[in-house]
C-alpha cells in the first residue's frame, strides 16, 4: 500500500460564533491513518465529533489546521475540485440513513455515480457494482424495494453500499448504529469493519457505543477539542 494514501489530520481548530463569544469546538485535533486502518472516535454529546468528521469529509471548513489525503490538501481545491473530492474520495454514513424515499434500493446506491458518471465507469458498470455491493450485504432480494419497505438495519446496509459505490479512500460514519437495536447495531458495526478492510479504505467511525468502539483496533476520545489515544 502506498505511503502517500495516508490520511493526516493536523492541528484542527474549529470555532463557531456564539452569543457568549466564540465557541472553540476543536482545539488542535490531530490524527493520522493508513489505508485499511479503522479508527473509532468517542466523546460526550457536543464534544465536536460530527464537526471533526465533517471537516475530514469536506462538508464543513476548519478555522485552521490541515487535512491531507494522498499528500494533497483537499481544502485548498476550488469548489469544483472539492465537490469532486467529496464525491470520489469520501463515503459518508449518517446516523439516519438519509436515503431518498422515492428511489429504490438500487437507485439509492447509484446516486453518487450520477455525479461521477462523466469521469468514471459506464452506467452499466456502476449498476453491476451496486448489485454486487447489495449482494455483499445480503440485500440482493431487496433491490427494488423502497426505503419505507425496509427495516432500520436494512436501510443502514443500503447507506453503507451507497457510501462505497465510488470506492472512496475515506469511509466516514457518524453514529451509524445510533438508531438501531443492539443486535442490528452489531451487524452494521461488523459490516462497516469488514467492508472497510476489504476495500482498503480508511474507516473513521464516531460512536456513543462503547461496545462498538471496543471492536476497533484504534480508539480515540475527543476531550477538550483534542483527540486522545485510548487504544489499549
Ligand atoms: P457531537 O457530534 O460530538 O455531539 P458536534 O460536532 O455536533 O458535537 O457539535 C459540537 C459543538 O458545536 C456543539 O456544542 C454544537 O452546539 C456546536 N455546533 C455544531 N455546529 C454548529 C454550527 N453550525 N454553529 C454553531 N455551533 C455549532
Ligand atoms: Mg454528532
Amino acid at each position: 500500500m502506498s505511503e502517500t494514501s495516508r490520511l493526516s489530520i493536523e492541528n484542527l481548530v474549529k470555532e463557531y460564533p456564539s452569543a457568549g463569544g466564540v465557541l472553540r469546538v476543536l482545539d488542535g485535533a490531530s490524527l493520522s491513518a493508513n489505508p485499511g486502518d479503522s479508527v473509532a472516535i468517542t466523546g460526550p454529546s457536543g464534544s465536536g465529533k460530527s464537526t471533526l468528521l465533517y471537516i475530514a469529509g469536506l462538508l464543513e471548513p476548519p478555522t485552521s489546521g490541515k487535512v491531507l489525503l494522498d499528500g494533497h490538501e483537499p481544502w485548498t481545491l476550488d469548489a469544483l475540485g472539492q465537490a469532486r473530492f467529496r464525491n470520489q474520495q469520501v463515503g459518508f454514513v449518517f446516523q439516519d440513513h438519509h436515503l431518498l424515499p422515492q428511489c429504490t434500493v438500487l437507485e439509492n446506491v447509484l446516486i453518487p455515480t450520477i455525479a461521477a458518471s462523466r469521469e468514471a465507469a459506464s452506467a452499466t458498470g456502476s449498476e453491476t457494482r451496486a448489485s454486487q455491493l447489495l449482494q455483499r450485504v445480503g440485500l440482493q432480494d431487496r433491490i427494488h424495494h423502497r426505503p419505507a419497505q425496509l427495516s432500520g438495519g436494512e436501510r443502514q446496509r443500503v447507506a453503507v453500499c451507497r457510501a462505497l459505490i465510488n470506492q472512496p479512500k475515506l469511509l466516514l460514519a457518524d453514529e451509524p448504529t445510533g438508531n438501531l437495536d443492539r443486535k442490528t447495531a452489531d451487524v452494521i458495526g461488523s459490516l462497516l469493519l469488514e467492508v472497510a478492510r476489504e476495500s482498503g479504505a480508511i474507516l473513521i467511525c464516531v460512536t456513543h457505543s462503547g461496545e462498538l468502539a471496543e471492536r476497533f483496533p484504534r480508539r480515540y476520545e475527543l476531550v477538550d477539542g483534542k483527540l486522545v489515544d485510548v487504544s489499549k
